[in-house]
C-alpha cells in the first residue's frame, strides 16, 4: 500500500493528500475490547528471511486509543497492518522495531541461521483480517515481507483469558488504560525475598522519566504499573565475565557480543508477564550493578537497576523504545554494521541534510544559526578518544565497577561543561556526529540523552516523544 502512494507521488510529481479510507475506523464496528497477541517466528541470514506463525492468544482489555488506530508517525524498520480483506481498508496500523531487525546486521548473520519469536498486538478483530507485515528496504521505503490470514474461529487462535500469578505493584495510574500511555514494568534478576527493592526501583524509575522533559509536564498521561516476577536466585546473566544465571525472563548481558548490550530473547515469556497488565511499553528492571542495557522501538528496555546511571539508562533506553529516537553518539561499542551508503534516516532526531527547509527540525532553527552549526568536535572527539582508550585499559585489567562509574562521571562532568561553552549552546541547528557517524549525519543540538550522559532531550527528541504521546492519548 505504501509503495503504491509512493510511486503515485513520484508519477504526478506534487504531493498528493492521500486520503486514507481508514482515517475513520469505527473500534467497535471491527473490533472487540480485547487484544490479540500474534505470535510468529522469524528466521533468516543477513540475505533471506521468513515468517511462520505460532498462534494467537488473548492478551487482556485493549490498552491502546479508540480512536487513534492508525500510525501516522511511521517510525521503526518493521511496520504492520490490520486490513479488511474484501476492501483492503486499514484497520489498524503499528511501527516497530525487533531484535532480528539488528541481529541481520552482525556478522554472525552471514555466517548462520537466526530464529526469533516475536508478536504483533492489535485490537482482537470480530470478523476475519488480514495481517500485513513491511519492512524497509535500502532507500527506508516499506516494502511487503508477510502476510497472513487471521480467523478469530480458528483451531490457532485461544480465546482463554490469561491467568497471571504475579502480584502487582501500582507504580502511578492517571486514568483508563485506553486515554493513557501504559507502561508495565518487570522484574528481573530479583530473589522473591527482594521484592522490596524492586518496588522502590519501580519508583525510582518513574521519577527518573518524570524529572525529565517532555515525560515531566505530561505526566498525567501515564500509567504505570509494576509485575513482580520472581527470579531463582539474585542478578543476571554474564556470559563475557563468566557470571552465570539463569533468571525468570533470561535476559543477559552480553548481546551480540557486547558486554553492555543486555537483551531477553525468550519472547513468550516476556509477553506473558507483561500481560498481567494493560500495556503498550515494556521496561525490565535488572537487578545488577554492572552498567547496561538496551532499549527496541515498541518492544522493550532493559536497564541495570543498581548502577550508579540507573537514572540515565531508564531515559536514554526509553527513548528508543518509546520514539524510535536513534542514539546520537558514535564512538559506539555496539556490534551493528553500517552500510556505506547514506540515506535520510527515519529517525526523527537525526538528518543527512544540512538545508533548514529539509531538516526535520527546520522550523525550530533561528535564522541566523549557522548550518551546520559549529561546536568543537575535533576537541570533543579527542577528548573522547582518551576516555575510550583508558576505558579498555580498565576493562582489560577488570577494574571494580566503581572505578568505572568514576571514569564516566569525569567524562559526563568534562562533556557538560565543554557543551555548555561552546559559541552555540543551548541553540537548535544542525551539529555533526550522530547514529555512530562522526561525518554527515547531524542532531538537532550540541547535548542531549541519546548524545551524551546529560539529563535532557534535544529539542528533535522533544518533538518527537510529544508525537507518540498525542498518540496513545488522543
Ligand atoms: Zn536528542
Amino acid at each position: 500500500m505504501k509503495k503504491i502512494i509512493q510511486i503515485t507521488m513520484l508519477l504526478l510529481g506534487a504531493m498528493l493528500i492521500v486520503c486514507q479510507a481508514s482515517a475513520d475506523v469505527n473500534f467497535s464496528e471491527y473490533f472487540k475490547d480485547q487484544t490479540m497477541r500474534l505470535d510468529y517466528y522469524h528466521t533468516g541470514t543477513a540475505a533471506e528471511e521468513h515468517f511462520a506463525i505460532d498462534r494467537m492468544v488473548n492478551d487482556g482489555i485493549w490498552a491502546g486509543s479508540k480512536q487513534q488506530l492508525i500510525d501516522e508517525l511511521e517510525l521503526g524498520k518493521y511496520f504492520f497492518e490490520i486490513q479488511e480483506p474484501q476492501t483492503g481498508k486499514v484497520l489498524f496500523s503499528r511501527g516497530y522495531s525487533s531484535i532480528y531487525g539488528e541481529w541481520e546486521t552482525t556478522p554472525e548473520a552471514k555466517e548462520e541461521w537466526g530464529v526469533f519469536h516475536e508478536s504483533v498486538r492489535f485490537p482482537w478483530p470480530r470478523q476475519k483480517v488480514k495481517l500485513v507485515i513491511y519492512k524497509r528496504n535500502r532507500d527506508q521505503d516499506f516494502e511487503q515481507v508477510w502476510e497472513y490470514m487471521v480467523d478469530p474461529e480458528s483451531r490457532r487462535v485461544n480465546p482463554a483469558e490469561l491467568q497471571s500469578s504475579y502480584d502487582v505493584y501500582e507504580v502511578a495510574t492517571h486514568g483508563k488504560p485506553e486515554n493513557k500511555v501504559d507502561i508495565v514494568l518487570l522484574s528481573e534478576g530479583y530473589a522473591p525475598d527482594e521484592m522490596d527493592e524492586f518496588r522502590s526501583d519501580a519508583d525510582r524509575f518513574a521519577r527518573a522519566l518524570f524529572s525529565t522533559e517532555p515525560f515531566a509536564s505530561r505526566k498525567e498521561d501515564f500509567n504505570i504499573r509494576a509485575v513482580q516476577v520472581p527470579a531463582p536466585n539474585s542478578g543476571l546473566n554474564h556470559p563475557q565475565q563468566d557470571i552465570y544465571k539463569r533468571s525468570a525472563l533470561s535476559v543477559s548481558y552480553g548481546a551480540f557480543g557486547s558486554q553492555r548490550y543486555a537483551l531477553g530473547y525468550d519472547n513468550k515469556t516476556i509477553r506473558d508477564a507483561a500481560s498481567t497488565v494493560p500495556y503498550e511499553f515494556t521496561a525490565i528492571l535488572m537487578n545488577d550493578s554492572i552498567y547496561g542495557g538496551g532499549g527496541i522501538y515498541n518492544l522493550y528496555i532493559t536497564a541495570a537497576a543498581d548502577n550508579a546511571f540507573h537514572d540515565y539508562l531508564y531515559v536514554h533506553e526509553f527513548g528508543h523504545h518509546f520514539a524510535s529516537l536513534a542514539d546520537e553518539y558514535y564512538t559506539s561499542a555496539t556490534a551493528y554494521e553500517m552500510g556505506s551508503d547514506v540515506v535520510e534516516p527515519y529517525q526523527l532526531n537525526v538528518t543527512t541534510y544540512t538545508e533548514k527547509e529539509k531538516i526535520k527540525w527546520g522550523d525550530l532553527i533561528d535564522e541566523n544559526t549557522p548550518l551546520p552549526t559549529p561546536w568543537g568536535q575535533e576537541k570533543f572527539d579527542k577528548h573522547g578518544r582518551q576516555v575510550q582508550k583508558k576505558r579498555e585499559e580498565m576493562r582489560k585489567a577488570k577494574v571494580s565497577e566503581k572505578k568505572m562509574e568514576q571514569l564516566f562521571n569525569q567524562q559526563r562532568e568534562w562533556e557538560e561543561d565543554y557543551l555548555s561553552q561552546i559559541p552555540h549552546a543551548g541553540k537548535v541547528g544542525a551539529y555533526q556526529g550522530a547514529m555512530y557517524h562522526s561525518k554527515g549525519i547531524y542532531r538537532s543540538e550540541p547535548n542531549c540523552i541519546m548524545f551524551t550522559r546529560t539529563d535532557e532531550f534535544c529539542a528533535a527528541c522533544r518533538r518527537a516523544i510529544n508525537m507518540v504521546i498525542d498518540q496513545y492519548t488522543r
